[in-house]
Parts: structure tokens; C-alpha cells; sequence
């Protein structure tokens, strides 16, 4: 296929709301492959300039398939939208899977009725349905735990049923601006460098690497980074927390304070570091327990990067608005409390702990008006540090930004403009708890 073919093809499945394109491998071939022997000037390269295919197109692009990621592009598609998903690796899920964190935190917290209550619905509800209808959900309705393979199957059936574009082993690496506007997204694949077009852009990356390329501004957070995972053999042992599979256990580990998790230097270091402590602490429990049958499972394929990037977004949402019931009107969901957090030397318990809201403006970036943030990297103060990412509450950020990307690509307006009347509206029939 000639380059003005597959853009012609392109340009029309950008122009028509719910018709995407994702072109031919054909397409693929004609990237140019050589690059030109670059200058080098005191340690740095120049990249030659070079051309780049437009493989596809769609009204709504996510980067990222983690709780977020999943949750946008599925309730985009609901919402009328053609999507496509753009995932770095092989399965979906993010930390919540690939990286062992199993137990689904947040979901439940006290109404103004001093009731415990569920408030993350939407499609983590139909996921908590799949999994317990397959026995493979246990520990609820506290702290959900589930099975991360049975979770991989469940995201990607449901992925494919919704009509979303999966894209794997796709790392997206720039963004190509016109102004504030994303024009498109840049993909390093293995069939080459690669461009991606939306009407509307999701970051879900986690590290709000969309945000970053886009110029918008962030606060950098350095977390702790550790790991969490499996081990089997531990049937009738009380050490970390139950899964669905009996004698398997999901083990925890803090790991090391204020970390850079986007220095890939000591991201590396880090992972030498925590599998080497892994292996060692599984056998340390077998000498301690006198358990020759207990083994290494399972090492997480994602390293536990907590936060990195925050938004400094349009709105924030803050500890002291969320334990004292803040009422927003452009409200897009709530969120639970299932974490000892110790705020301003205070430490507020969960179970005594109210649900909180979460604005739209909380997603809304300052300037870009075809980029919305869902996930850990949402526009949140340090108080939040620990409910504003867990996995509870990417579903219902990830689902409100699927929704909101959706009307947006539709009326062609900016995310800025989108009517919070209606997004509520569209929330609430895709079951989301308002
Ligand atoms: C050690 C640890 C323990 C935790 N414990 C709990 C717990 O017990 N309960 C709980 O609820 N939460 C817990 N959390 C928090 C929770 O796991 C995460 O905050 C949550 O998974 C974030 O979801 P997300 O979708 O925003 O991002 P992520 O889960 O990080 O997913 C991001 C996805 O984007 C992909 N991606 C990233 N960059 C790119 C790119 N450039 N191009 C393409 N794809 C990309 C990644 O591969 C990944 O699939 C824990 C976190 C850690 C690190």
C-alpha cells in the first residue's frame, strides 16, 4: 500500500465518529527502516529527521491497560466511540496484575449513613462478577483478592467484546503537537516507529507520560517502590494475604523510600535488589516455618513503581475535602477508604472513614483540550497519596475519562467543554455509583 493510500484510509476513519481504522501490515513496510549516521555533539545525538506511517486511527486513543486504562477504553466503547488501546505489554491489567498487586483496595467506605457501602461499581463490578462466577475472587467484600491470570482472560474477553482496538507491545514515546493539541501519538513497536491517531487522547500510563510530552504541568513524587508476590506450598499458613488458589499466598514487600521510578538506571537496580530479597525472604519463611513444601511462585513482571508524575490539573482533589465529604458539582464518581493513612500527625482508620467524591476537573489538564489523565497519576494532593491510586479508585478515574473522551470525540468539543450534565448522565446508565 502507497503511504497516500493508507493516509486517505486514515483521515476517513478519524472523520467518522465509531469507524476507526487500523491499516494492513503493509502499511508497517513502508517505514523507512535506515537512519542516517546521526552528528554527535558533547554527548549528544542528533535524530535525523524521518518519516513515520500512520498505521491507525481512532475517536479515542488510551495509552496504557492498567485498572485505569482498561476501565476508559471500554466505557469510551460503550459510549459510542471506536477505540484503540495501546499497551506496552503482553497482558492488561498493570500493577493490579503483572505487578502481583491482587488485593482490589478502596471499594467500600461509610455513607452518610454511617453504612458501609460499595461505591466502586461500573466495570469493576462486571470484573468482580466474572471472577466470582469462576472462583477466583476471595477476601470480599473487605479487600477483594483475585487471580491474576483468571484477570488477564476476564480484561481481554471483555476488551474484545466492548470492540476495542488492542494494540500490544506498543510503547507509546512522544507525542506529535500542533499547539496545545495532540495531532498524534508516537509508537516504538516491533514492526517499527509508528504514529497513532484520536480525536481524543486517555493517559493511562501511570506515569502520565501523555501529560508530559503534552507540556502540562506535574508535581514529580518519589514513593516508595517495592514489589509484591506469589508464593505456593502454604497451605494452613497465616503470612501475607489469602488468594483464590489454596496454599497460595500474596506476599508484600514496603521496599525502599523516596525512589525515582523514572530513572531506568534505578528502576534496574531496584528489580536486581527486590528479586534477590524475594527469593531470599521465601527462603527465610521455609527455614522459619520448617516448610520444605513452600516455593517461589511468582516474581511480578512490573516493577512496583508507586507514584511518579501527578497532574496539576484544572481541579484537585485533597485529604481534607475527602474526609470531610466534599461536594463537587462536576462529581464523576467516589471512592473508598481501606488504608491506615496518618494525615497532619492524625491517624484516620478506614473503616471509620467516609466515601469521597472525585471532580471531573481532577482529570482535566490546564491546556490541552484533547487529553484527559486517569489512573495514579490524577491531579491529587499528598494526602491522597495512598487512596487517590489505588486500584478502586483507577477504575472509576479510567472510567469517567473513557465516558468523558467519548462525548468529547462525538461533539468534536474540547475535554475542557465537555457537559458535566450529560457525562453524569452517561456515568450513571454505565452503572457507575453517583
Ligand atoms: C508495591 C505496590 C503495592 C500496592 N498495593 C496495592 C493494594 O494492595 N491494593 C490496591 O488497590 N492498590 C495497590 N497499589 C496501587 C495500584 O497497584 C496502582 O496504583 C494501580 O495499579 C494504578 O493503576 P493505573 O491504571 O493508573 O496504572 P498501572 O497499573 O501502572 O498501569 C499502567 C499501564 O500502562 C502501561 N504503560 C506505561 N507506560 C506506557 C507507555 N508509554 N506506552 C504504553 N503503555 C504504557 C503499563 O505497562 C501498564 O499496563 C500498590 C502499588 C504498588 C506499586
Amino acid at each position: 500500500m502507497k503511504r497516500k493510500d493508507f493516509l486517505k484510509i486514515t483521515a476517513l476513519g478519524v472523520g467518522a465518529f465509531g469507524a476507526g481504522s487500523l491499516l494492513t501490515n503493509a502499511a508497517l513496510s513502508d517505514s523507512p527502516q535506515k537512519v542516517e549516521t546521526p552528528l554527535e555533539t558533547e554527548g549528544w545525538l542528533q535524530e535525523p529527521p524521518r518519516q513515520i506511517p500512520v498505521v491507525a486511527s481512532a475517536d479515542v486513543v488510551v495509552a496504557g491497560g492498567g485498572p485505569a486504562g482498561i476501565a476508559a477504553a471500554i466505557s469510551a466503547a460503550r459510549e459510542g466511540a471506536s477505540v484503540i488501546l495501546i499497551e506496552r505489554e503482553y497482558f492488561l491489567g498493570g500493577l493490579w496484575t503483572g505487578g502481583l498487586v491482587l488485593p482490589v483496595l478502596d471499594t467500600r467506605a461509610l455513607n452518610a449513613e454511617g453504612e458501609m457501602t460499595a461505591v466502586v461499581r461500573g466495570v469493576w463490578s462486571e470484573i468482580f462478577d466474572r471472577a466470582l462466577a469462576m472462583g477466583m475472587v476471595t477476601n470480599f467484600p473487605d479487600s477483594p483478592v483475585v487471580d491474576p491470570e483468571a484477570c488477564k482472560y476476564i480484561l481481554e474477553q471483555m476488551i474484545q467484546e466492548a470492540g476495542v482496538q488492542l494494540i500490544y507491545n506498543s510503547h507509546a514515546s512522544q507525542l506529535i503537537m500542533s499547539g496545545d493539541r495532540i495531532q498524534a501519538i508516537i509508537v516504538e513497536t516491533k514492526s517499527g516507529r509508528v504514529a497513532i491517531q484520536g480525536k481524543t487522547y486517555v493517559d493511562c500510563s501511570g506515569d502520565g507520560d501523555l501529560m508530559n510530552w503534552a507540556g502540562e504541568e506535574f508535581d514529580i513524587r518519589k514513593h516508595d517502590i517495592g514489589v509484591m508476590y506469589r508464593i505456593g506450598g502454604a497451605h494452613g499458613l497465616n503470612v501475607g494475604t489469602p488468594t483464590p488458589i489454596a496454599g497460595v499466598r500474596n506476599m508484600w514487600m514496603r521496599g525502599e523510600s523516596n525512589e525515582d521510578g523514572l530513572n531506568v538506571f534505578n528502576q534496574t537496580r531496584l528489580e536486581l535488589l527486590m528479586r534477590k530479597r524475594m527469593w531470599e525472604q521465601t527462603q527465610e519463611l521455609k527455614a522459619s516455618t520448617g516448610r520444605d513444601d513452600i516455593f517461589l511462585l511468582e516474581t511480578p513482571s512490573l516493577l512496583g513503581v508507586r507514584l511518579t508524575r501527578v497532574l496539576k490539573g484544572k481541579g484537585q482533589v485533597t485529604f481534607e475535602g475527602a474526609i470531610n465529604r466534599k461536594v463537587y458539582d462536576d462529581v464523576i464518581g467516589y471512592s473508598g477508604a481501606q488504608d491506615n493513612v496518618v494525615y497532619n500527625g492524625i491517624t484516620y482508620r478506614p473503616h471509620e472513614r467516609p466515601i469521597w467524591q472525585i471532580p471531573y476537573s481532577a482529570l482535566l489538564p490546564q491546556r490541552c483540550p484533547n487529553l484527559l489523565v486517569a489512573g495514579r497519576c490524577i491531579s491529587f494532593d499528598e494526602g491522597l497519596n495512598y487512596d487517590a491510586r489505588e486500584v478502586g479508585t483507577c477504575f472509576v478515574t479510567g472510567q469517567a475519562a473513557g465516558v468523558a473522551s467519548a462525548l468529547a470525540a462525538n461533539l468534536r468539543s474540547s475535554v475542557q467543554e465537555v457537559n458535566i450534565g450529560k457525562l453524569q448522565e452517561s456515568l450513571r446508565k454505565q452503572n457507575v455509583y453517583l
